[in-house]
């Protein structure tokens, strides 16, 4: 997102227009335990669907790709991983030897290739899997695997536009931008001391994107006239700064992986005297589940394909089962469990920390991505952790010996990272 803030191009507008049920859908990470009802997402009327401030995908980009897929493979990874229904028959036309895939303009149809089955190839990409990395030490097993830490939302004084703060009382606010700064910056020289190349996509708490609120009100108020402001916002925190640390990740860093660092909660109600449940939970999130409307939109489907033909999903759920099973082992947190048949959320390798669900962040890095929603930090269990802050070792905090939440998170994270390396790539 490098144009300048005050221009709206007019084909945003109908972008917006485009993606606009769709961003509903993801205008909230954390599982609407009570939260409002969410609108079905299909795509509006008579526009580019696309969605949110997207530009219409550039096909021949899957060029590189041609005959390198089988069909089993990619109608496998189609169907079980990436859409929750059949319609995806409406947008991929399978046939024995190529698929043909709906552009979105007019009647246009991309034909991929597949491969002879004896025949596939080592997809061309921009990272690696930890089995096609030179061999590393057991003490240093991430050496020269390049990260890049996400630490989501943004924090500071945009927390409360963001709403990504509650305040119990007189208590300092809990703000999640805040606290996944602070985790990153945990977790950076611990995969630095295990090897890693290290990069934050966000290292204050301020936006990467150059839009703010008010240069997208004149957007928001084409699709919203009567109360522009709040949609302006949301297009701000929301679409506007997950595409420019796309662009960042993608453009820039090129990482062989991305973790996106969050804090989960269940529905608070009023920030200020926010409901506090007694129950806490994790889980871990890779990209797949798109809806039908999600599908349908020729931005999303083009990523869809993008992911499938780089192979990017394997790896993404081998990492996150090696983080999965350490944080569970390290905090005993249980698993956050979707509503089986949930359209939104599609549960992998029978894994119950594991979940595909279509993200923003996580369909947009083009590159395998754990994005982790651990903790809830309106609980009883987890709130007085965060209260106590960030310190070395342990101290009694609600009747017991604890570490510090921020450390925990950081630790399970790396010693998760260091076991699947060690397992996954040559050791010398
Ligand atoms: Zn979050």
């Amino acid at each position: 997102m490098k144009a300048a803030r005050s221009i709206i191009p007019l084909a945003l507008v109908a972008a917006i227009a485009g993606g606009l049920t769709w961003w509903y859908v993801q205008k909230t990470d954390s599982p609407p335990a009570s939260g409002p009802g969410i609108p079905i997402d299909q795509p509006l009327g008579d526009h580019p669907a696309l969605s949110s401030l997207a530009s219409p995908p550039d096909w021949s980009e899957l060029d590189p790709w041609q005959s390198t897929i089988s069909r089993e493979n990619f109608v496998d990874q189609l169907e079980s991983v990436f859409t929750v229904t059949s319609s995806w028959r409406d947008w991929f036309h399978i046939g024995e030897k190529d698929v043909l895939i709906e552009t979105g303009v007019d009647d246009e149809r991309y034909r991929l290739r597949f491969a002879e089955k004896s025949l596939t190839q080592t997809p061309s990409r921009s990272w690696r899997t930890a089995s096609e990395l030179d061999p590393a030490t057991a003490e240093r097993p991430l050496e020269d695997v390049h990260i890049a830490i996400d630490p989501g939302h943004i924090g500071g004084r945009w927390a409360k536009i963001e709403e990504r703060w509650f305040q119990v009382g007189e208590d300092p606010p809990v703000q999640e931008g805040d606290m996944t700064l602070l985790v990153a910056k945990l977790l950076r020289p611990r995969l630095e001391a295990l090897g890693a190349d290290v990069s934050l996509v966000r290292d204050q708490l301020e936006p990467v994107t150059d839009y703010r609120p008010e240069s997208l009100m004149d957007a928001a108020r084409e699709i919203q006239p009567d109360s522009p402001q709040q949609l302006a916002e949301r297009l701000f925190y929301r679409t506007a700064e997950i595409r420019a640390r796309a662009e960042k990740v993608n453009d820039e860093l090129k990482p062989d992986l991305v973790l996106c660092l969050h804090f989960n909660a269940e529905g608070w109600g009023n920030p200020e005297d926010p409901t506090l449940v007694d129950r806490h939970h994790f889980h871990l999130l890779v990209n797949g589940a798109y809806t039908d409307g999600e599908i349908a939109l020729a931005d999303q489907r083009h990523h869809a394909v993008r992911k499938i033909v780089e192979g990017i999903h394997d790896e993404e759920v081998a990492l996150a089962g090696a983080i999965a099973s350490r944080f569970a082992n390290d905090t005993r947190l249980p698993p956050y469990l979707y509503e089986i048949n949930s359209k939104r959320a599609l549960n992998i390798d029978s894994n119950p920390y594991i979940w595909a669900r279509n993200l923003l962040a996580n369909r947009l890095y083009q590159c395998p991505v754990v994005f982790l929603e651990p903790y809830v930090m309106n609980s009883t269990l987890d709130y007085p952790r965060i209260q106590a802050g960030d310190y070395k070792g342990t101290r009694k905090v609600a009747g017991k010996d604890q570490p510090s939440i921020f450390r925990e998170y950081a630790d399970s994270v790396a010693a998760g990272l260091a076991e699947y390396y060690r397992a996954a790539r040559p050791i010398e």
